[in-house]
């Protein structure tokens, strides 16, 4: 159970779970906590420390110091502490997972793969690691013109420093160690933090690495509202590297950041091109996995389809058949439809569907809402002037346009300022590498849904929807920095020469 047995010293009575700094639990001195609130019962779940300033201060001073130390740890060994993290994050999945589902509505079973999956990527990352950073590169001097074989360079792979990780809330655990394991196997010290719903669950995941017997000061997590403590956070002069995810609150950070490495996945609006020649049925299982699992809170949710007309009856047809078979209801019952986050989500999600019918969409099902829980819903014949054509609305609430050329799909695509991901379905898979290429995403998934994993391959958004590349080896690049040390010859030398 959340707050028990190895979990007993993260929490303060009454559900009030403390920060992590120094290698040890505390609470803040601001006496102030943040409420979070369950978005099935949408009554107060648990509680958070609300850091202060001076903490956030004291927790650089620790991260600063403790990373020179881990920096001189050999590489193998902080591939051990790695594993050892995993192997305790694993062990203790349904505590975790017990935190999704209250937190944020994350349905049983999703919550306890997301634990899963987060032990397996730090696994993943610290081999990953062992590899990539035991290998530098060697040049000589005579490649380039007008030089002897005088020089050689030898160049590897270094540490930023300290790493200021921010996940958003739909993955709070895994989004979370996809940042923190590249930070620590390159050598850096890690500064988490988590979104406010998802912070608990996030305490949990940082207790395990805990566990795993991290130096003191190494690894820190402070809590608190984004809102409050994120621009001293992100502008804090301690910090030598940013990796963030979550919408456009990143844009304003990237804008406020001062000269370091900025790691930023964004938000999206992916595409699902359908032509005329596709797998009908297919389609309609991926428009509805991607559409609408976990609600459709995925940044790599189908956000838009974009079918040819000749087939688009069927499509919607197959898919409305696969949507009345969706549970609706309650995260510990594992539905496929869950409340979504907040009150504020749901109410924004009702906005963009009210547009959308007074504009004259089809609604193919009743809109329906009871509390944070919205009934999936697909809206037909939608127009590039309703919002919901061009907007995220993070719900379980999917567009269709109904489009006459190959040419009119892309350009929507292209129009959008996101560009995460997207995908086309099509048996040509001649036309679907042209369309690929044609595409302004990061990346296009053929005949399948867009998704982020699996969490080893490069992962990107073009334009509002990021910046640099995650993906496990790309994050621990990114996390690095190259240090040359150069060899001058008094005289020139050719190997065997
Ligand atoms: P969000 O509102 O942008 O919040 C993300 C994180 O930023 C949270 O931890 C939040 O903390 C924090 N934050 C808020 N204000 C801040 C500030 N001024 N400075 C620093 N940090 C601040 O996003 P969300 O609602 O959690 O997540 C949904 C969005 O994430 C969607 O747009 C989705 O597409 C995107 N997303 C993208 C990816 C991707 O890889 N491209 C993956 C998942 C989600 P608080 O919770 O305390 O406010």
């Amino acid at each position: 159970m959340a707050g028990t047995d190895v979990f007993t010293e993260i929490v303060d009575g009454e559900q009030v779970y403390k920060y992590y700094a120094d290698g040890e639990w505390k609470k803040s001195a601001s006496g102030k906590s943040v409420s979070i609130v369950n978005p099935t019962t949408r009554k107060p779940q648990y509680k958070v420390q609300a850091c202060t300033q001076e903490e956030v201060n004291k927790v650089m001073e620790a991260a600063k110091a403790a990373q020179k130390l881990w920096a001189r740890t050999p590489l193998w060994k902080r591939a051990e502490y790695l594993h050892k993290a995993a192997a305790i994050l694993k062990e203790h999945k349904a505590p975790i997972a017990e935190c999704l589902v209250k937190e944020i509505a994350k349905p049983a079973k999703d919550a306890v793969t997301e634990v899963v999956r987060s032990g397996d990527l730090v696994s993943y990352t610290a081999e990953e690691g062992v590899r990539i950073l035991g290998e530098g590169k060697l040049l000589v001097s005579d490649s380039f013109p007008g030089n002897e074989r005088s020089k050689y360079c030898l160049s590897s792979k270094v540490p930023l420093g300290v790493v200021l990780a921010i996940p958003p809330f739909n993955y709070p655990v895994n989004l979370a160690v996809s940042k923190i394991a590249p930070a620590l196997i390159a050598g850096n010290s890690l500064v988490l933090k988590p979104p406010t719903q998802g912070a608990v669950a996030a305490l949990h995941m940082i207790q395990c690495f805990h566990l795993a017997g991290f130096p003191k000061g190494l690894i820190s997590c402070v809590t608190g509202k984004g809102s409050e403590i994120g621009d001293f956070l992100t502008m804090h002069p301690g910090v030598n590297c940013i990796s963030f995810t979550g919408g456009d609150t990143g844009i304003a950070i990237s804008k406020k950041a001062g000269m370091i490495p900025l790691q930023m996945e964004l938000g999206g609006k992916d595409a699902c091109i359908v032509l005329e020649d596709a797998d009908l049925d297919l389609v309609a299982s991926n428009i509805v996995k991607g559409g609408y699992s976990y609600s459709g809170q995925r940044c790599t949710a189908v956000k838009v389809v974009l079918v040819m007309e000749s087939v688009a009856d069927a499509v919607v047809e197959k898919v409305e058949a696969k949507m009345a078979k969706l549970s609706v209801g309650s995260p510990e019952d594992d539905c496929d439809i869950t409340p979504v986050v907040s009150e504020s989500s749901a109410n924004f999600i009702e906005g963009l569907v009210m547009d959308a019918k007074e504009k004259g969409a089809t609604f193919c099902q009743e809109y329906r809402r009871e509390g944070n829980l919205i009934w999936p819903l697909l809206l037909d014949h939608v127009r590039p002037d309703m919002r919901i054509a061009w907007e995220e609305p993070f719900g379980p609430v999917l567009p269709v346009i109904r489009i006459s050329s190959v040419e009119e799909g892309i350009h929507h695509c292209n129009a959008s300022n996101f560009g995460l991901q997207g995908c086309v379905f099509t048996r040509d898979i001649n036309k679907a590498i042209m369309i690929s290429d044609v595409m302004e995403t990061g990346t296009v998934q053929i005949n399948s849904a867009p998704a982020r994993g699996p969490d080893h391959f490069p992962f990107q958004g073009l334009k509002d929807s990021g910046i640099g590349s995650q993906g496990i080896t790309n994050s621990i690049n990114m996390m690095t920095k190259i240090k040359s040390t150069v060899i001058n010859l008094p005289s020139p030398s050719y190997t065997m020469g």
